[in-house]
């Protein structure tokens, strides 16, 4: 079984849907399934589907024959985390209120890499908060408000491609809907499952994956753009904080050779690119594997680089190659390629392309943020970080001051 991580089975990966199942035989509970972007290109290949199989109709369908009460797109969430990312690039670079450059906040296993080995770089990570930490509160106040729903009820799972998300939702800061609702026992997000536990759940059911039919997400946190598609490929969260940072900033959205900025996709683990943006360039990098953002890091503090934005995933390829997908023995980039290929394939036909046009969006705004940057939006949606460099003990101390007083 590709749920066993270990060669002679004396370890197993825990099995968090068990505490699911159990939230779904209570009546009283509403639970509400949130589905990340790279899940759908991976959980396929459990059923012996070709790597990057799109079956986001049939998972949906899946998860509610599970017993969901309902299934919403996190993807709605990557869709917001980009509104404020972006609105945050610019306001750090037209009002200069925090430094350049910005590094991005959506992958948990780099904020705690960075807040362990590199704290005094803290102040240039997005305080935006990942997509699962954006859908969580939201869930719990917004979308609760609007479905008439009790958010003490509410059991919040999200679906994900990703083993640190299990440490990211735990997090103390990630309370935002107790804070706002004065109900101290909430937590935003209540249970992340990865895809393989996915899948070996669907099998313990006996649920036969491949029959059945597609059904669409719920009305409401159910609609992404094609922004909020990519977020699960290395470059994807950069080409789509691209294209609505150029919408801030002219007013106006970007020209089609902005929609693929092959500059910014492939493997190579160090990309860079620069675009011009109403005569300001903004230099950007994508960068995936601890090695390559350390070797980014030490050449940006040497002054050897200087960038405007950068993007970081901790995994290669990105989420969809993140810990909680498949594993085929070995996984290549060949299989990696095709779940990118199939998300840049999904955005690139759709209508939607622009997190800021997805109506979805607009309303969350409208009628609960207000606007990205929002007092509102600052409390729910963005978060803090922590120095984390005492837990490698007294070396790893002096070299911490050794780098912070080098730069
Ligand atoms: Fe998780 Fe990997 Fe994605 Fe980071 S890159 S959020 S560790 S799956």
């Amino acid at each position: 079984q590709c749920a066993n991580i270990c060669p002679v089975n004396a370890i197993t990966e825990r099995k968090e849907f068990d505490f699911v199942r159990k939230e779904i035989q209570d009546p009283d509970k509403i639970v509400i399934f949130s589905t990340s972007p790279s899940v759908r290109v991976g959980l396929g290949e459990e059923f012996n589907l070709p790597a990057g199989s799109f079956v986001e109709g049939k998972m949906v369908t899946a998860l509610r024959l599970l017993g969901a009460d309902f299934v919403l797109d996190t993807n709605f969430s990557a869709d917001l985390t980009i509104m404020e990312e972006a609105s945050e690039l610019v306001e750090r670079i037209t009002k200069k209120n925090k430094p350049l450059p910005q590094f991005t906040s959506c992958c948990p296993a780099w904020v705690k890499f960075a807040e362990t080995f590199y704290p005094q770089i803290l102040p240039h990570i997005s305080s935006a908060k990942s997509p699962i930490g954006m859908q969580g509160p939201t869930i719990k106040t917004f979308f609760a408000q609007l479905n008439h729903l009790d958010s003490k009820k509410i059991v919040n799972v999200a679906v994900t491609p990703c083993t640190a998300k299990k440490f990211e939702i735990r997090r103390s800061e990630m309370i935002a809907s107790a804070n706002y609702l004065n109900e101290p026992e909430l937590h935003d997000m209540d249970y992340v499952i990865t895809t393989r536990e996915l899948a070996q759940w669907l099998r313990e059911e006996g649920i036969d994956f491949n029959a059945l039919m597609d059904s669409d997400y719920d009305e409401f946190m159910g609609v992404a753009s094609g922004s909020g598609v990519i977020f699960g490929n290395t470059g994807g969260v950069m080409e789509a904080a691209a294209r609505t940072a150029y919408y801030l900033i002219t007013g106006e959205n970007p020209p089609s050779d902005f929609m693929t900025l092959q500059s910014v996709r492939g493997m190579d683990g160090i990309r860079e690119a620069t675009v011009t943006i109403d005569h300001i360039p903004l230099k950007l990098a994508i960068v995936h594997g601890t090695e390559n953002v350390r070797q980014l890091i030490e050449a940006w503090q040497a002054g050897e680089k200087q960038y405007d934005f950068v993007e970081v995933m901790t995994c290669r390829g990105g989420c969809i190659g993140g810990g909680g997908q498949p594993k085929a023995n070995p996984i290549t980039d060949e299989i990696r390629n095709a779940r990118i290929k199939s998300l840049y394939h999904k955005d690139h036909h759709m209508t939607l392309r622009f997190s800021h046009e997805n109506p979805e969006i607009k309303k969350t705004y409208t009628d609960f943020y207000h606007a990205p940057l929002s007092e509102l939006a600052e409390k729910l949606l963005h978060t803090t970080y922590l120095d984390r460099s005492n837990d490698l003990g007294p070396l790893g101390i002096i070299k911490a001051k050794t780098s912070v007083e080098a730069k």
